[in-house]
């Protein structure tokens, strides 16, 4: 049986780890109302200031009088790069001359809604329901088989919002598979299926993929958190894609803490990034599931999933020919992920 080996390195875990530290440090200068000491802002998607008299701006915003009744908002956001598979073929070269970059999509604009209060952070609750769009997936039975990138104070795992849709858009580039576009709905078809979680894909966007992406981007995509971004990428232009690695993914983590109130913590964002040009090796010695495991996995990672050493689970990080869906483990941590409280506040 063929096997794509890991080759997983531990930058991406360097990086979750740095800004988990930041993260702390930023929820301690929180709650301690003193000045954060740390040696630049947090990094990841979002990196802005927050107000003031917050607290938190930094040596070059000292907090002044007057400012206090500002509502105090903190937020952090952490970018999770979670995702690693890994595949042992060269690349092939093969390129795809359809249409790529096409033009900037007008995005379905937000309404002008004044967000005073959430200084550099999009309008609250912007597409959300008041129920959860998807019914709960029933548990599948069993124990075990997954695991969780990231788990709130209360032990229950960082999940997103089952009230509003996760939107996705596509960025297309050379050397991506021929079957790229349908890859991608299958999978998030079959992600969506496993998690209760509503997926809506909203076409093309020529965002390139970054390791610092930001969460927020107005400007590209209107007033509302960014949509996902599934890049069809290469190592050239994506480092972290260099040698066997087929794929990254993961999501963005925000917190929202209004004074007096709890905060909220919740996935607003992600991305997937994915090798072209393996990809389309891999699709062409293995089969077109076996691409798609590759891109169901990175879903997995974006949805919260963290890797597992049970080499039955399609999150075990590395590929497995005979591993080419999610699994029961699988199924029971997307089930969980797709479970969460609705998060209107965020
Ligand atoms: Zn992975």
């Amino acid at each position: 049986m063929n096997r794509l080996f890991d080759a997983l390195t531990f930058g991406p875990t360097r990086r979750r780890r740095s800004l988990d530290k930041q993260f702390r440090q930023l929820s301690e200068a929180y709650r301690s109302g003193a000045p954060l000491g740390g040696p630049e802002p947090p990094r990841g998607g979002l990196s802005r200031r927050p107000p003031a008299s917050s607290g938190f701006g930094g040596p070059a915003a000292p907090a002044g009088p007057g400012t206090g009744r500002l509502l105090l908002v903190l937020a952090v956001i952490i970018v999770v790069v979670g995702a690693v598979l890994v595949g042992a073929r060269s690349l092939s070269g093969s390129s795809r001359p359809a249409g790529i970059d096409g033009p900037v999509e007008s995005f379905s604009p937000v309404p002008d809604e004044p967000s005073s209060t959430r200084p550099g952070l999009p309008p609250a609750g912007v597409g959300s329901s008041p129920d959860r769009l998807l019914p709960v997936v029933a548990f599948p039975p069993g124990r075990g088989g997954y695991a969780f990138e990231n788990t709130t104070v209360t032990g229950g795992p960082v999940t997103w919002d089952p009230c509003r849709p996760i939107t996705v858009v596509t960025r297309t580039a050379p050397g991506m598979p021929t079957s790229g576009d349908r890859l991608v709905q299958e999978a998030l078809s079959a992600v969506q299926q496993a998690s209760g979680l509503k997926l809506v894909q909203e076409g093309n966007s020529n965002e390139v993929p970054t390791a610092k992406r930001e969460a927020y981007q107005p400007q590209r995509y209107g007033r509302r958190w960014a949509p996902v971004l599934i890049a069809w990428s290469d190592p050239k232009e994506t480092p972290e894609l260099a040698g066997r690695v087929l794929g990254l993914g993961g999501a963005s983590r925000v917190t929202v803490t209004p004074p007096g109130e709890p905060g909220i913590t919740g996935y607003v964002t992600g991305s997937v990034t994915l090798d072209g040009p393996e990809i389309t090796q891999l699709a062409r010695s293995q089969g077109t599931a076996a691409a798609r495991a590759v891109v169901e996995h990175e879903l997995g990672h974006l949805l919260g999933l963290a890797h597992v050493p049970d080499r039955r689970q399609l999150m075990y990080s590395e590929t497995e020919f005979g591993v080419t869906s999610y699994q029961s483990g699988d199924r029971r941590g997307l089930a969980q992920l797709g479970a969460g409280a609705c998060t209107p506040g965020l």
